[in-house]
């Protein structure tokens, strides 16, 4: 059945809409749906029944007590897609799933360095973990995001990691997606992810992200979404100079906020102080920029307590000339922003836009064997040499 241009663009918008309704925070039945869209009782269902075949919505059972017929909540279905969220740490390679409600099934983490290694061994290691974590949670999965310790080009390239000296000009996305038999692997810097964890999580609209670990990286919110820059590289505060004469920084460069403030920079005694002057100097250039009223500490920082908050809000509280003052916080997510921001990213997409999830069906079902991993068990559909 061929169905007009205009007609299949208005219905892929429509099934968004309905989609999003059912997203929000209150049950709502057909009825409600129909009454919050503006669209008639009868497009609304036929949309629903799309989207319930499509897994992606579930109606409960009706609920009694009101007067008239009893009303069925619609929900979206936690076995529907997931997103698969990965990550490349400096040490560490880390995978978990997402469902569409947002909860988070299966999360895991290994430790694994990578500063000596060339990425071909690390991403062999992830590509296993992934597909463990994904037969562990038995969902068919959307797609996945690899958030990257490093620069991250438009076309999702890892062009540099000032931590990862071997990785240069690294198709992670590419890579990985071969690895896990073409599921749709997006890439992304890990503070970009990590920052938009922090909204999705319910945190601020306009803020400065900043995730601290072994590099220092910032993700720019600017009205609920992501100021990526021209490039796609927006938010190296890491590399932002703070003391000219400075120590010498992976990147190349002097003085850099990296060299005060990742967290082996805080290891070394009396450090706190010092690395919430560089974190003050640095936000405060970005503040004036950019003006955000809000800056959330996240990566290990919420490690460090009460100290370093302390010494950061000092340093805004002096430098910054807002009348309002601006709102210095630690994230409640912590080290885990980025690999939920990955996961999240892809169930959000699905959200946005659940007519390609319907059109590209049959959906990626979980991959059954990574180069380098053990064959998977038989409860994965399609296993074979
Ligand atoms: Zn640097």
């Amino acid at each position: 059945m061929s169905v007009p241009a205009g007609q299949h663009t208005v219905r892929r918008h429509n099934l968004a809409l309905v989609l999003g309704e059912v997203a929000g925070p209150e049950p709502l039945s057909r009825a409600g749906v129909a009454a919050r869209t503006g669209l008639t009782r009868g497009t609304v269902s036929s949309l629903v029944e799309e989207l319930i075949a499509a897994g992606l919505v579930t109606e409960l059972a009706a609920a009694r007590g009101g007067p008239g017929r009893p009303a069925s909540p619609l929900r979206l279905d936690p076995r529907g897609p997931g997103g698969l969220g990965l990550e490349v740490g400096v040490d560490s390679v880390r995978a978990c799933v997402v469902d569409l409600t947002g909860a988070v099934r299966v999360q895991r983490t290994v430790a694994s360095d990578h500063r000596d290694d060339v990425p071909d061994a690390a991403l062999a290691r992830l590509a296993a973990l992934a597909t463990d974590v994904v037969a562990e949670a038995g969902l068919p999965i959307a797609g996945a995001t690899v958030a990257l310790p490093g620069v991250v080009g438009p076309n999702g390239v890892l062009e540099r990691a000032p931590n990862l000296p071997r990785w240069v000009d690294v198709a992670v996305g590419d890579a990985l997606s071969t690895r896990l038999r073409g599921l749709p692997v997006r890439a992304g810097n890990e503070a970009d992810l990590a920052a938009l964890a922090e909204r999705w999580a319910g945190g601020p609209t306009d803020a400065i992200v900043v995730s601290g670990g072994i590099g220092v990286g910032a993700g720019i919110l600017l009205d609920g979404g992501l100021f990526a820059g021209a490039g796609g590289r927006a938010g190296e505060i890491g590399h932002v100079v703070v003391e000219p004469d400075g120590l010498e920084c992976h990147c190349g460069g002097r003085g850099c906020l990296e060299t005060l403030a990742s967290l082996e920079a805080l290891a070394r005694p009396d450090a706190v102080r010092a690395a919430g002057r560089a974190l003050g100097i640095a936000l405060t250039g970005a503040v004036h920029l950019l003006d955000v009223p809000a800056v959330v500490l996240g990566g290990g920082y919420p490690r460090c307590g009460a100290p370093l908050l302390g010494a950061v809000r000092a340093e805004l509280a002096a430098r910054v000339f807002s009348r309002a003052g601006i709102d210095v916080r630690f994230s409640t997510l912590g080290q885990d922003a980025a690999l939920r921001g990955a996961a999240t990213a892809m169930v959000q997409a699905v959200l946005a836009d659940p007519g390609e999830v319907i059109t590209a069906r049959p959906l990626a079902r979980p991959p059954d064997v990574a180069e380098g991993g053990a064959p998977r068990p038989a409860t994965v559909r399609g296993a074979g040499p």
